[in-house]
């Protein structure tokens, strides 16, 4: 599956260091737990949260008297998929919430260079392929290149592009994406916004706006507010992450890059210090390269 192409660089790094601590413990002692809690660190698992699964491992490993370190491999698995859902309901794989009457619209925040034009082309072409007519709103009026960027894949999507010149009021380029998204009756609207950290009280105020003409446009909309972080970029996109929550409702979380990491573990650190649902990954920079996350698929992924 795309989780094991896309996860190489994780799995290999990952799965090398657990087994290499499986043959050379064997049975399992203090030891072998504290090795165990490094490995998950270095993958970028987050140490509050490898802590707490480490406790869980040994009391679970005691509970079901294993001794051999093989059987241990199966218990992290598990552990590592309720690292990530917590109190949720374990099975779920969470999709995009849909309009079930109307327009459906995303709203995708983050910021420059962490993949959100390329995760908006990638999301068009899909949505595209599943028989969906989308619109595009480029958002980003600020950074120069943004809109023609957004242009270029709209145009590789063949979807509706609405855009206003270099500096325009976003607000007002995304009332008219509305507009044209409800004229062209449209299924899904998917709108850039910029990503300006360096000055969180223009930040907070410009996706304040935008979200209102969105709420008063369309009731029921935004549908999700998707955030992207670069999974490359380890503790940095987390405190982006946190930055952003703080200024706007994040409903989920675009990782991107995972391809190009060995710490992967930190697609299970976000969920769980967050409490943001990881909603989709980039495994890669084609149009294919974008997946529904199934943090069961994910784990047993690295594993297999
Ligand atoms: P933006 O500034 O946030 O809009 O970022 P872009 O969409 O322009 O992406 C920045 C770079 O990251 C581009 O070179 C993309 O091809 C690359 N990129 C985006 N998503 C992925 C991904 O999932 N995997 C890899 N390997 N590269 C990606």
């Amino acid at each position: 599956s795309k989780f094991k192409t896309g996860l190489a660089k994780t799995r290999n790094s990952f799965t090398s260091k657990i087994n290499d601590l499986v043959a050379r413990y064997r049975t399992v002692d203090e030891d072998f737990f504290e090795e165990l809690e490094e490995v998950l660190i270095s993958a970028d698992v987050g140490v509050n949260a490898v802590m707490e699964m480490i406790d869980e491992l040994q009391m679970e490993v005691k509970r079901r008297n294993i001794k051999d370190t093989r059987q241990v491999k199966e218990v992290i698995s598990e552990k590592l998929v309720e690292l990530y859902y917590g109190d949720e309901d374990q099975g779920e794989v969470e999709e995009l919430k849909m309009n079930p009457d109307g327009l459906t619209i995303y709203l995708f925040v983050g910021v420059n260079g962490v993949g959100k034009t390329t995760t908006i082309g990638k999301l068009a072409h899909q949505l595209k392929a599943d028989g969906k007519k989308v619109t595009l709103a480029a958002g980003d009026t600020f950074r120069a290149g943004a809109i023609d960027q957004l242009d270029v894949w709209g145009q590789r999507a063949g979807v509706n592009v609405v855009k206003h010149s270099e500096g325009s009021d976003p607000a007002a380029v995304i009332y008219d994406g509305i507009q044209s998204a409800k004229s062209k009756k449209a299924d899904v609207l998917i709108c850039d916004t910029a990503g300006r950290l360096q000055n969180k009280v223009n930040l907070m105020n410009e996706l304040a706006k935008v979200k209102r003409v969105i709420e008063r446009e369309v009731p029921g909309a935004p549908h999700e507010v998707l955030l992207v972080l670069d999974a490359t970029t380890g503790q940095n996109a987390m405190s982006q992450a946190k930055t952003f929550a703080e200024s706007t409702d994040v409903s989920g979380i675009v990782l991107t890059k995972l391809d190009g990491t060995a710490k992967g573990g930190i697609v299970l650190a976000i969920r769980n210090e967050l409490d943001i649902p990881v909603k989709l990954v980039g495994l890669g920079e084609k149009v294919s390269d974008l997946e529904t996350f199934d943090p069961h698929a994910f784990v047993y992924g690295l594993f297999a």
